[in-house]
This record gives structure tokens, C-alpha cells and sequence, in this order.
């Protein structure tokens, strides 16, 4: 080898360190609770919320930390821990995610109402009784579930640019798949937020307009995203403790149409076309207590003055007949006999006139 081949090829070494330091230097290690992930890697952990007037509790985190740059993007599901498809979506994505494909960052939620899980109770946190996606922006000095949505709100919505909240049919929900989209107003926000919704996929969403946006009480996680300026979407499948594989399917694939679009995979999204935009929807309230007769299906499209099911005494004797208030689609409808006066027994989501 001649002298001056060999100074280059040193100085090109080098070069090539100094590059690779300088690459590492300017992507940063990214740490949510107790997972800390370095450029190009996973790291599992969780979220510690300390007790105050009841019992303290931990939320798994999981932070993918891509190799190259780019946005940061929330996943969050199981805020009602028996919406099992939400759960074992983002079980799937957790192992399908790839740090070495990714430009930016995933923080994944999988399991947010960890008691709700493991005692298998709808709807609430057994431990304050609270849904555990109507308390936030959360309070410290609240209970377990607005401690918890205080945390969520400091350590996974204001680092994150982007965010996708998963729900679905609960126990007693027989439920079809939907999406929320909910305008602000603000044209930027606004055009990533449907890019995202239309990218997820699924055939029918649910324009969600008229929002609070008051930072202090947002009380949805999408909502309190949404408030901060983080274009956000709620994604719904599965319904009545079910774990179908087309249901699951649904979300995770839908969530990677949804990371092309962002541009944090690579490939393109496939986005729904011409979807079933729904305006308004239309909750039927039970008049009466006893035992639930359904006449529909999820999904079913009804006009309006149809009967959707009747309520029977624990005599046989029917007591109410239940009548769709307005047509539209049967977006979820009571999965199971037990009725009590003041429970949903069915939300209708009406067609809107036109696409927005
Ligand atoms: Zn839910």
C-alpha cells in the first residue's frame, strides 16, 4: 500500500467514526417510566404511580426507539381491560414492531386498567369504580384512575406528536368495528388526523365534533391529545369478551397502514376509500329492569320506528318494547340478558349526508 492511500483510507476511518459517533450523539436514548430504549431498540418497563388516597399501581410500557429519526407515536389500549381485542392487538405490535424499520418513536401502552384485567370488570377501575377514559387530564391528588390519567397525560400525550387510543365491544357490548375522527378547526391538525383515520382503515367513522378544549377537562385520552395539538384517533373492534383473529387483525394491520402514512414505516398505507362517515349517534336508554330480548344484530342497518329487541319481567312478561328513536347502523347493541332501567341498550350511529 502507497503512504498516501494509506492516510486516506485513516482518515477516512476516521471520518467514518466520527459520523457514527455524531449519528448516535443526535439520537438520544428515549425513556418513558422505567423503559429505556436506545436508538434501534426495544425496551420493556413500567409506569409507576405512586399511592395517594387509595393503593398505588403500575401501568407496562414499552418504548420502540427506531434507528432512524422521526415522530414520536402513542399507543394506548386496555382503558377498559375487558376490551380484549384492543389488548391482544397491541400484544401483537409489541413483537411486530421493529426498531431497525421504524423513523421515530412508538410508546405502547398495551394494558392501561390493569384491575379491570385481571378481575374481569367492564367499564370501570374496580378499585375507584371510575372509567378510566373519562377522568382526564387526571388530578394528583385524585384517585387511582386520576392519578393514573395525570401520568398518562405528562408522560405519554405531551411527549408524543401523535396518538391512537384502542377500544371495542366490552363484556356485555356486542359491537361492530368503527373509528372516531374528531375535527378541530385547525386545517393542519385536521388533515393528519383523517390521513390517520383513513389509513387505519376501518369502513364506517364516526365524525366527533364539539369537543371541550379546556386542557383541564378533556376527559377522553384521544380528546386530551387532540387539545394539545397532537393529531389523534380512537380505533374500536371486538366486542363481548371474543378475541377473533379478524377483529385483531383489524388493528394491527390498521395500525401499520396508519405508521406508512405517518411515514414511520416504510411502503404505502392503504386507506379505506369512500368510507360510511356517521354525523351523530344516537344512544337507546333502557325505560325498564328485567331481561333483554334483541331483534338486531351489530352492524345491522334499521330504519327508524323498527323494533330492536323488548324487555321482559322475570315473569316472561314483556314489559318494554324498545324502537329505534332514528335509522342508521347498529354500531353496538347489549350483548346479554341482564338490563336495569338507565343502561345502553344500543347506540345508533346516523349516515351523514356527505363526506367531509
Ligand atoms: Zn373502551
Amino acid at each position: 500500500m502507497l503512504r498516501s492511500s494509506r492516510h486516506r483510507f485513516a482518515a477516512l476511518a476516521i471520518f467514518l467514526v466520527f459520523m457514527a459517533y455524531r449519528s448516535h450523539a443526535q439520537r438520544p436514548s428515549f425513556s418513558v417510566g422505567t423503559a429505556m430504549a436506545n436508538p434501534g431498540k426495544k425496551a420493556t418497563g413500567y409506569l409507576e404511580v405512586p399511592a395517594g388516597v387509595d393503593s398505588a399501581t403500575k401501568l407496562p410500557v414499552v418504548v420502540i426507539n427506531g434507528a432512524k429519526p422521526g415522530p414520536v407515536l402513542a399507543l394506548v389500549s386496555g382503558a377498559h381491560g375487558t376490551e380484549y381485542v384492543s389488548i391482544v392487538a397491541l400484544e401483537k405490535l409489541i413483537s411486530l414492531l421493529d426498531p431497525s424499520e421504524i423513523s421515530g418513536t412508538v410508546i405502547l401502552l398495551p394494558l392501561v386498567n390493569v384491575p379491570s384485567f385481571e378481575q374481569k370488570v367492564p367499564h370501570v377501575n374496580p378499585i375507584d369504580n371510575k372509567s378510566m377514559n373519562r377522568f382526564y387530564p387526571g388530578k394528583a391528588d385524585g384517585t387511582q384512575t386520576e392519578r393514573v390519567s395525570l401520568l398518562i397525560t405528562k408522560e405519554v400525550v405531551d411527549r408524543s406528536d401523535y396518538l391512537i387510543d384502542y377500544h371495542g365491544g366490552d363484556l356485555d357490548e356486542s359491537l361492530r368495528p368503527y373509528a372516531y375522527w374528531a375535527p378541530t378547526e385547525k386545517e393542519a391538525q385536521d388533515r393528519i388526523s383523517k390521513e390517520m383515520v383513513l389509513a387505519f382503515g376501518l369502513d364506517h367513522i364516526i365524525i366527533w365534533r364539539d369537543r371541550s378544549t379546556d386542557l383541564n377537562a378533556t376527559r377522553y385520552l384521544d380528546n386530551t391529545a387532540t387539545a394539545r395539538g397532537k393529531a389523534s384517533i380512537v380505533v374500536e373492534a371486538g366486542y363481548a369478551g371474543t378475541v377473533e383473529s379478524d377483529d385483531v387483525a383489524l388493528l394491527v394491520n390498521g395500525t401499520l397502514s396508519t405508521m406508512r402514512s405517518l411515514k414511520m414505516l416504510a411502503g404505502d398505507p392503504h386507506p379505506i376509500e369512500n368510507p360510511v362517515w356517521l354525523d351523530r349517534v344516537v344512544d337507546v336508554i333502557s325505560d325498564g329492569s328485567g331481561i333483554w330480548y334483541p331483534l338486531v344484530k351489530r352492524g345491522t342497518y334499521i330504519q327508524q320506528g323498527m323494533k330492536v329487541g323488548y324487555v321482559t319481567d322475570y315473569f316472561g312478561k314483556t314489559i318494554v318494547e324498545v324502537r329505534a328513536p332514528i335509522g342508521g347502523v347498529v354500531l353496538h347493541v347489549n350483548a346479554v340478558p341482564s338490563l336495569k332501567r338507565g343502561d345502553n341498550i344500543a347506540n345508533i350511529g346516523v349516515v351523514a349526508s356527505h363526506a367531509p
